[in-house]
C-alpha cells in the first residue's frame, strides 16, 4: 500500500462534483428505502423533509428482485452508480436474502463504495430515561480491514487461521476523518482505541498513524485508550469520552455498546463515509419483518441518520430543526412508538414530529 496519504479534505461535500437536480436549488440524494419496515420509515423521512422544506430531491432505488451479475448481489449496478453520482444517500434496512452465489447487500455497498469510516453520533435523548443522561460521544470505526478482511483458512486439521490486516493507508484515512470531524463539530478530544500492548504490529501501526495525524491538529487533545479499559470507562462514565476512533472489530463492538448507553439501535443514527467524498447515512437496525407493514415501526434511527446526512451537506439549520423536533416529541412522551413504551403508530409519531418543527 502507498506510504503517503495526503487527502485534500476528500470528505467535504462538493456540490459541483455531484449530479445536479432538475431544480438547481435542490441537492439530489439517493434513497434506498430497503426491506421490511424500510419503506414505512423512509416515508416518514420524506414527509418530515418536505414539511421542513429541506432542499433535497430524492432519487429512489429499490433493491432488485434478481441478482445483478455486475455486483453479485441484489443491489443493482444502477443503484450503486446513483450514490457515486450524487455522492450522498440514505439507506433503510436491507434483509440479507438466504441463498448461495451472491454477496450481502451491506457488504456490496461497503466494498463497492469503499465506505471506510462508519460514524455514529451517540447522545442521550432528553426525556427518554436510561442509566445515563449525559452521553454525547461519536464512534468512528474503520470499516474496510482489520479482522473483517475475510482472510480465513484452515492450516491443518484442527487449526484455523484468520488474518488481521492493518494498512497505513486505511489507518491514516480514518484518523484524518476523525480529526476532521472533531474540528468541524467543535469537539476537543480524540481517543484512539487499541490493544497495541498485545497486537503490537497491527494496532501499533494504527496508533502510529493516529499520532501522525494528531500532530497536525494541535488544538485537539489526543489520547490512547486500551480497548478493555475503554469498555469499563464507557460503562462507568461515558461522559469521559468525546470522539473515539478505532479499527474495525473494536468499532463494531464499541459502537453497539454506545448505542446501548442511550437506549438501543432503534435510536442510534449512523453515517458511512466513502471514497470520493461519498456519505451514505443508514439506520443500523434491521428490517424488522415481525412488524413490517403494520404501521408500528419507529422511524427515529432513520430520521436521525438523515440528520447526519444534512450535517454532511452543511445544512445545519435544517438538521437542527429536525433533530430538535424529534427529540422534543420523544421527550414530551405523548407520542411514542411501541418500542419506546408508547402506543403511537409510525404515521402519528411522524405527524407529531412535523407539528414540532
Ligand atoms: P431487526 O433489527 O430487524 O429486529 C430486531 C427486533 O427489533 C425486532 O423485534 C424488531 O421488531 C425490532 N426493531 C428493529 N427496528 C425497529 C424499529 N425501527 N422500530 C421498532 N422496532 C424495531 O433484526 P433481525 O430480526 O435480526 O433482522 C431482520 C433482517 O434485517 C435480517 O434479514 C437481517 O439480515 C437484516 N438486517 C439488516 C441490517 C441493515 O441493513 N443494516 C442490520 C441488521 C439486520
Amino acid at each position: 500500500s502507498p506510504t503517503t496519504y495526503s487527502p485534500a479534505a476528500p470528505w467535504v461535500f462538493d456540490r459541483s462534483l455531484s449530479s445536479s437536480a432538475a431544480d438547481s436549488n435542490l441537492i439530489r440524494a439517493t434513497l434506498f428505502p430497503g426491506d421490511g419496515i424500510g419503506p414505512e420509515i423512509a416515508d416518514s423521512v420524506k414527509q418530515v423533509f418536505r414539511a421542513a422544506e429541506v432542499p433535497i430531491e430524492w432519487e429512489e432505488h429499490y433493491v432488485g428482485l434478481e441478482v445483478d451479475p455486475r455486483t453479485q448481489s441484489f443491489l443493482t449496478w444502477e443503484s450503486l452508480e446513483s450514490v457515486r453520482r450524487n455522492k450522498v444517500g440514505l439507506k433503510g434496512p436491507m434483509a440479507t436474502p438466504i441463498g448461495k452465489g451472491h454477496r450481502s447487500l451491506n457488504l456490496t455497498l461497503r466494498k463497492e463504495l469503499n465506505l471506510y469510516a462508519n460514524v455514529r453520533p451517540c447522545y442521550s435523548l432528553p426525556g427518554y430515561k436510561t442509566r445515563y443522561d449525559d452521553v454525547d460521544l461519536i464512534t468512528i470505526r474503520e470499516n474496510t480491514e482489520g479482522e473483517y478482511s475475510g482472510l480465513e483458512h484452515q492450516v491443518v486439521r484442527g487449526v484455523v487461521e484468520s488474518l488481521k490486516i492493518i494498512t497505513r493507508q486505511a489507518s491514516l484515512r480514518v484518523a484524518e476523518y476523525a480529526f476532521h470531524y472533531a474540528k468541524a463539530h467543535g469537539r476537543d478530544r480524540v481517543s484512539a482505541i487499541h490493544k497495541a500492548n498485545i497486537m503490537q504490529k497491527t494496532d501499533g501501526l494504527f496508533l502510529k498513524c493516529c499520532r501522525e495525524v494528531a500532530e497536525k491538529y494541535p488544538d485537539i487533545k489526543y489520547e490512547e485508550v486500551v480497548i478493555d479499559n475503554c469498555c469499563m470507562m464507557l460503562v462507568k462514565n461515558p461522559a469521559l469520552f468525546d470522539v473515539l476512533v478505532m479499527p474495525n472489530l473494536y468499532g463494531d463492538i464499541i459502537s453497539d455498546l454506545c448505542a446501548g448507553l442511550i437506549g438501543g439501535l432503534g435510536l442510534t443514527p449512523s453515517c458511512n463515509i466513502g471514497e470520493g467524498g461519498i456519505a451514505l447515512a443508514e439506520a443500523v437496525h434491521g428490517s424488522a419483518p415481525d412488524i413490517a407493514g403494520k404501521n408500528l415501526a419507529n422511524p427515529t434511527a432513520l430520521l436521525l441518520s438523515s440528520v447526519t446526512m444534512l450535517r454532511h451537506l452543511e445544512l445545519h439549520d435544517k438538521a437542527d430543526r429536525i433533530q430538535d423536533a424529534i427529540l422534543n416529541t420523544i421527550s414530551e412522551g405523548k407520542y411514542r412508538t411501541a418500542d419506546l413504551g408508547g402506543s403511537s403508530s409510525t404515521t402519528d409519531f411522524t405527524k407529531a414530529i412535523i407539528d414540532h418543527l
